[in-house]
């Protein structure tokens, strides 16, 4: 049987953009200056059709994200869902994670190599 494959969603409408996940990646990594597993970028302000503005903060996965394997197999949540306190990051099998998706702001991470 295949190997069912894992993944991050993140449903951007509440993240706040405090940057917790990048903290609580790079912690418990060890990664150093300019090295992320998760990165949170600012996307505007944009001023939309209807004359109103917006912004997000989304969360992006890099190649440095393991999907915390070794939390997760002493069966913890991975760091950066455990420290958002927006609850904006889910973690489980790509395709529990894709049946919530329902709206435009949520976004799916699959990472390489697992
Ligand atoms: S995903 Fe959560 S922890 Fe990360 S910046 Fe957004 S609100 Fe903060
Ligand atoms: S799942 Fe783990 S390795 Fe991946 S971004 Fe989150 S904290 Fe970092």
């Amino acid at each position: 049987m295949a190997k069912e494959l894992k993944g991050l969603l993140v449903d951007y409408e509440f993240c706040s953009g405090c940057h917790a996940c990048e903290v609580a990646c790079k912690k418990s990594h060890g990664l150093g200056a300019g090295q992320y597993g998760v990165l949170v970028t600012k996307f505007g302000p944009f001023q939309k059709p209807d004359g109103r503005w917006e912004m997000d903060f989304v969360p992006h996965f890099g190649e440095l994200c393991d999907l915390c394997a070794d939390r997760v197999a002493s069966g913890r949540k991975p760091s950066c869902v455990h420290h958002c306190q927006s609850f904006a990051i889910q973690y489980g099998t790509v395709a529990e994670l894709a049946e919530k998706i329902d709206k435009t702001k949520m976004a799916l991470f699959v990472p390489q190599g697992q």
